[in-house]
């Protein structure tokens, strides 16, 4: 029924109807291919519903969070499963001026569908293909003696008229990409003596912006204060600075010129955010899929895999079309719950790939055909509480951020509010 309301895939342009994939004999079948899905024509009752709506809302709050810093959404990962090409389209039209992603396909992937805002690829990894993020206008992450020589050789391969911006990363303490401190006057100064390159961006990235402390974020601010002390000496100054992830931002920490917020555009706000903007962050994805089959199981009797749920009551079970390939995690196997009816109905059994048992005794009325949902609210009034990446991901133990990125392109995304 909800599924009436929704609007396809805005991505839909570049899919093909099913039918005419698999003829007219199979006008069922769809492409397993998440961009290419067409949820109408999807066999299975499982899928995602994508808030943009809620996408936008998000984004304006943390617009306001930024302190006039340019919010640039991160939409690496297939924007947190949200489907990146839907996001950028909502987020641009909210006013975003700029995206990050972390690989340079997934930049590829948002200006094939002509976004035309700065895409940042902070993964700092283009292989042979510096050319490919010449020729395209994206700006690349750059943080090595290395990365330098590849994009002149790039630039002038394409013999581009105007210097080519970069972003360099410096390591305040995550240790992972970024130049050290002590290279980095070396790094700069091949920048600066570098003709077909411009330093557009200063950046760092924290460890430890949702902790409890702050201390470890304010040690990497005056490291990163400390790098451009000397990128300012070496005569060079950086267009934009940037540092603050979701958790920095929502803290009130390290928002320069552009800030760059993943998991909270999406509706989850990070620890150490603070209380008043966390409860205006709305959940964009809710999951949701349907009961296919019902049975009464006996005393005694078991269900699933290695039959880890015996029934210590006559228990009414329903099975759901979806297990742990679609994101279902196996650890909420005899764990986790799903809303039915407003009801929580436990997990009963481990989850396997495709299926999933839940206990629906306590569910009056439950029938076939019902809504199980697996990921946000119950349509009900009064009913259970919203089932939270937070939950989720504490039962499963994951991060919410995983929570999101897990729901698999098995499943089909559905949109509305866009
Ligand atoms: C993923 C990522 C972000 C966004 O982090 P969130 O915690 O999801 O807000 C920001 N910067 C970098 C470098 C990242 O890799």
């Amino acid at each position: 029924m909800v599924k009436e309301n929704l609007e396809e895939s805005p991505e839909g342009g570049a899919a093909r109807p099913a039918s005419e994939l698999a003829g007219e004999s199979a006008p069922h079948l769809r492409m397993m291919r998440q961009r290419a899905a067409l949820p109408r024509d999807a066999v299975r009752p499982t899928y995602a519903e994508v808030d943009l709506a809620a996408v936008g809302a998000n984004f304006r709050v943390l617009d306001e969070c930024a302190d006039g810093a340019q919010v640039w959404p991160v939409l690496k990962a297939d924007g947190y499963g949200h489907g990146a090409v839907a996001c950028a389209r909502a987020l641009e039209a909210t006013g975003a001026r700029g995206f990050c992603v972390a690989l340079l396909e997934e930049a590829i992937e948002l200006h094939e569908a002509r976004v035309r805002a700065p895409l940042l690829v902070m993964g700092g990894y283009y292989g042979s293909a510096f050319t490919e993020v010449i020729r395209r206008g994206l700006l690349p992450v750059i943080y090595d003696g290395r990365h330098v020589e590849d994009a002149r050789r790039a630039a002038q391969a394409l013999g581009v008229d105007r210097p080519v911006p970069v972003h360099v990363k410096v390591d305040t303490g995550m240790a992972r990409l970024g130049v050290p401190l002590r290279e980095l006057e070396d790094l700069i100064l091949r920048v600066r003596d570098a003709p077909e390159l411009r330093l557009d961006g200063l950046m760092t990235h924290f460890a430890n912006a949702d902790a409890a402390e702050e201390e470890a974020t304010l040690e990497q601010l005056r490291l990163f204060a400390e790098a451009e002390r000397a990128v300012v000496e070496a005569g060079l100054r950086p267009r934009v600075r940037h540092a603050a992830n979701s958790a920095a931002l929502m803290r009130g920490l390290g928002r320069f010129e552009v800030v760059r917020p993943g998991l909270a555009v999406y509706g989850v706000a990070p620890g150490g955010a603070r209380r008043g903007e966390a409860s205006r962050l709305r959940p964009a994805m809710r999951v949701r899929t349907e009961i296919v089959a019902l049975r009464r199981l006996e005393v005694g009797g078991a269900v699933g895999y290695g039959s880890t749920f015996r029934a210590k009551r006559s228990t009414l079970l329903a099975t759901v079309p979806m297990g742990y390939a679609d994101g279902l995690w196996r650890q909420l196997s005899n764990r986790g719950a799903l809303l039915v009816r407003g009801r929580r109905a436990p997990i009963a059994g481990v989850v396997s790939m495709d299926l999933t048992s839940i206990d629906v005794t306590d569910v009056p009325g439950v029938a076939v055909g019902d809504e199980a949902v697996v990921l946000g609210a119950a349509t009900e009034q009064g009913s259970d509480p919203a089932l939270t990446a937070d939950e989720v991901a504490a039962l499963a133990g994951a991060i919410p951020w995983e929570v999101l990125t897990s729901i698999s392109r098995r499943v089909p995304r559905m949109y509305r509010g866009g």
